[in-house]
C-alpha cells in the first residue's frame, strides 16, 4: 500500500536523526515533521547537549517546523517519531493541533497513551507501530552499551 511506504519512507529519515542522537550519546529518539509531502523540519534529542529536559525530539521539531512554516498550528503536518511520545510532548502537539502523529516503537513507561483520556488533540490521527522493530532495537542497543560503560 502506497501510503504505508510512505509513513515507511519518513519514519526512515526520523530513524536517521534518532542515530545521530545516538551518535552523540543522547537517547536514540529522532522526529521529522511532513507537510504537502516534504519534510519541513528534522530533530533529534538533545537533552544532553542543550542541557534541557524539554529537548526530546518532539519539542525541537515542533519550534523548528513553526519557524519554517511561519504559523504555530500544525493542522497540515504530520509528526514522525520513532519512540511514543512522552505526557510533556503529547501536550505540545495537542496546543499545536497536529493533524497526525506516526510513531515507531511503543513507550511502555512513559508514552502518552498510557494516559486516558488521550492528552492530544481530539482531530489528531494517530499511526504507530511504523518500523517499530527497527525503532526499539536503536533504543534497546543504547540502554545496553550505557549499563555496560
Ligand atoms: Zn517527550
Amino acid at each position: 500500500m502506497l501510503s504505508v511506504n510512505t509513513d515507511e519512507h519518513y519514519m526512515r529519515e526520523a530513524l536517521r536523526q534518532a542515530q545521530y542522537a545516538f551518535d552523540e550519546g543522547e537517547i536514540p529518539v529522532g522526529a521529522v515533521v511532513v507537510s504537502g509531502n516534504r519534510i519541513i523540519a528534522r530533530a533529534y534529542n538533545q537533552t544532553e547537549r542543550l542541557n534541557d529536559v524539554t529537548a526530546h525530539a518532539e519539542m525541537l521539531a515542533l519550534t523548528a517546523a513553526a519557524n519554517y512554516s511561519g504559523g504555530k498550528y500544525l493542522t497540515d503536518c504530520t509528526l514522525y517519531v520513532t519512540l511514543e511520545p512522552c505526557n510533556m510532548c503529547a501536550g505540545a502537539l495537542y496546543w499545536g493541533q497536529l493533524n497526525k502523529l506516526v510513531f515507531g516503537a511503543s513507550d511502555e513507561k512513559r508514552g502518552y497513551s498510557r494516559m486516558q483520556p488521550s492528552l492530544l488533540h481530539p482531530k489528531t490521527e494517530v499511526a504507530r507501530g511504523i518500523l517499530g522493530v527497527e525503532c526499539k532495537a536503536l533504543v534497546d542497543d543504547f540502554f545496553r552499551k550505557l549499563r555496560k560503560k
